[in-house]
């Protein structure tokens, strides 16, 4: 499996771990790239979205031409997983004009919203299709305030989705990449296999 992290800004070697790390878990292997410019993607069966700055990130893919490769990916119906900036970055819109949002997701987002108490925390966070709550790291998280009907929501903190899936997207507004666990790498990749290993 051919896995493209998005590596013009964020965090990306965390995300070619874990993705390496849930191939793994199903007797596969996933070769990473790391994306910086057109002509890779579509090379591609999955992709990652890290966090990062999503002002800068939408900024660099439209500029190389990579953000229509990501919504051809999409449309294709192959897997994408976005994180934080991610997320921002695939919504249906992010409500700041320097965000180009691609409109992956149904959900509209308001940038850096947990306030300033919250900026950044950690909470062991129940998912839809997890037997065990995932430890989830926030940092200046984006809060979603709108999901359209057919966003399934896969995790809540104070009754607010921060996972979610529409189609082939898989988005969470923490850093499931920050921790040893690859469960939500998998849920997004792997939706319907089992575990081998
Ligand atoms: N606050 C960042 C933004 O708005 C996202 C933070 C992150 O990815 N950890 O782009």
């Amino acid at each position: 499996m051919q896995a493209g992290v998005i590596a013009v800004q964020g965090d990306v070697a965390e995300h070619a771990a874990a993705v390496e790390a849930a191939a793994a878990a199903h007797g596969e292997s996933a070769d990473v790239v790391e994306v910086r410019e057109s002509g890779v993607v579509p090379d591609c069966d999955v992709l990652l979205m890290p966090g990062g700055e999503s002002t800068t990130i939408s900024r660099l893919i439209g500029r190389e031409g990579i953000d229509e490769e990501i919504r051809e990916h999409v449309a294709s119906g192959k897997p994408v997983l976005a994180t934080c900036a991610g997320l921002i970055v695939c919504s249906r819109d992010a409500k700041d004009d320097r965000v180009d949002a691609l409109g992956l997701v149904d959900v509209s987002v308001d940038r850096n919203a947990f306030g300033r108490q919250k900026d950044s925390f950690e909470a062991k966070v129940p998912v839809n299709g997890l037997d065990e709550p995932f430890h989830a790291v926030f940092i200046r998280a984006p809060l979603i305030d709108n999901a359209g009907d057919g966003v399934e929501t896969l995790a809540t903190v104070d009754g607010r989705p921060v996972a979610v899936r529409d189609g082939p997207v898989v988005a969470t507004a923490f850093h499931p990449e920050l921790t040893d666990d690859s469960r939500i790498h998998d849920l997004a990749f792997f939706p319907d296999r089992e575990v081998v290993a």
